[in-house]
């Protein structure tokens, strides 16, 4: 394990820019990156930097290319053999070089399973703090200082931290939060490739092959319709229901926790703090009462409709549009509405 030791030897003067972290898979650019992008544009106009995105990997070249569509300053792509496959210590190694050198102000990372683990030893290597699994970003416009917020005491409090002492301001950023970059018509961002000093004896593990994840999965992230489940479908079978109007609408089904330890649907499908953060255009829940770690993951979304026996039910204070009434009876009519066109 590396130790972490927090570096105070450091002119905070000398630190500039915002970066993210750049995320590929088999050389396609993974939508955390235009979120941090996205996150980032903001941040680096109110702290008055530019924005930069580091893309690590083998033939990352033409992925790199095409941030470059995008709102940013600079794209930095880090190219090497030994980077064709992920290796935290070969990631790191490249990083911790790269940051010691051009000194950014502030760098985002997905909180995403590549960015949990990359975060946290390459924050220890670089001697500075990392606040994980953020929800919101701002700059205090007062003294420039990044303002980190992510939920604490399970969810019941959201707690906002700021790194006062070291740089860079590192944060990892729950993947689904932030609104994703677009694309521009005119770009000046330049492009540089990076050819790392990384050596085999850096990286302490080998890939030995992978698997694929043979069930299929749900995609609640890129999903523009979401009708989700809770305790009030009273059973597994209750699901049946939900996906009858997902289906009708053209929908993802989603579920609250307390369904996922029931165990009647894969734990894929949960919304909220534990499980995915989403901002569809459309989510309607069904039988959620709306517990603060449920709407944690939804809130953003653009409409939300709420069915409800309840007429108190938590939910409905921050739907657009609710039902009191038994689901059992409104899902089958909305269906049949719906195919009624
Ligand atoms: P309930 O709270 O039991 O609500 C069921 C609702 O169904 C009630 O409002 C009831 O009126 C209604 N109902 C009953 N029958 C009907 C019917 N026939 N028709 C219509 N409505 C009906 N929860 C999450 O969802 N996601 C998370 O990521 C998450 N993370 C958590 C993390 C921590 C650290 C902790 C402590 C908790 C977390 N939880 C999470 C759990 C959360 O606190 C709630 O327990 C959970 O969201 C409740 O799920 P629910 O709304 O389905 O069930």
């Amino acid at each position: 394990m590396e130790r972490a030791k927090v570096n105070q030897d450091i002119n905070i003067n000398d630190y500039k820019d915002v970066w993210v972290l750049a995320e590929t898979v088999n050389g396609k650019i993974l939508p955390i990156t235009l979120e941090l992008m996205g996150e980032g544009r903001k941040l680096a106009n109110n702290l008055g930097k530019k924005l930069a995105v580091i893309v690590p990997g083998y033939n990352i070249e033409e992925a790199a290319k095409e941030l470059v569509e995008y709102d940013v300053d600079i794209v930095y792509y880090v190219e090497h053999e030994l980077l064709k496959d992920f290796s935290t210590l070969g990631f790191v190694e490249v990083l911790s070089k790269e940051v010691k050198l051009r000194k950014p102000e502030v760098l985002l990372v997905g909180a995403t399973s590549i960015g949990r683990d990359i975060g946290p030893r390459l924050a220890a290597r670089l001697g500075t703090g990392l606040t994980a699994d953020c929800t919101g970003l701002e700059v205090d416009t007062e003294d420039k200082k990044l303002l980190m917020t992510r939920p604490a005491f399970g969810g019941n409090i959201m707690a906002t931290i700021i790194c006062p002492k070291n740089r860079p301001q590192m944060a990892t950023v729950r993947p689904g939060v932030m609104a994703r970059a677009k694309k521009i018509e005119k770009s000046n961002a330049s492009f540089e490739k990076i050819i790392p000093d990384l050596k085999e004896e850096d990286i302490r593990s080998k890939l030995i092959g992978t698997i694929e994840h043979d069930q299929k999965r749900v995609n609640l992230i890129d999903a523009k319709i979401i009708v989700s489940g809770g305790r009030g479908i009273k059973n597994k079978d209750g699901f049946a229901l939900i996906e009858s109007l997902a289906k009708a609408l053209g929908g993802e089904v989603g579920s609250s926790r307390a369904c996922v330890d029931a165990g009647w649907i894969d734990s894929s499908h949960q919304v909220g703090q534990t499980g995915t953060t989403v901002r569809p255009d459309l989510y309607i829940a069904c039988g959620i009462s709306g517990a603060i770690q449920h709407l944690a993951g939804m809130s953003e979304s653009k409409y939300i409709v709420a069915i409800n026996t309840d007429k108190n039910a938590p939910i409905f204070d921050i739907c657009d549009y609710g039902i009191v009434g038994d689901l059992k009876e409104i899902i089958p009519a909305l269906v049949s509405s719906i195919e009624a066109g």
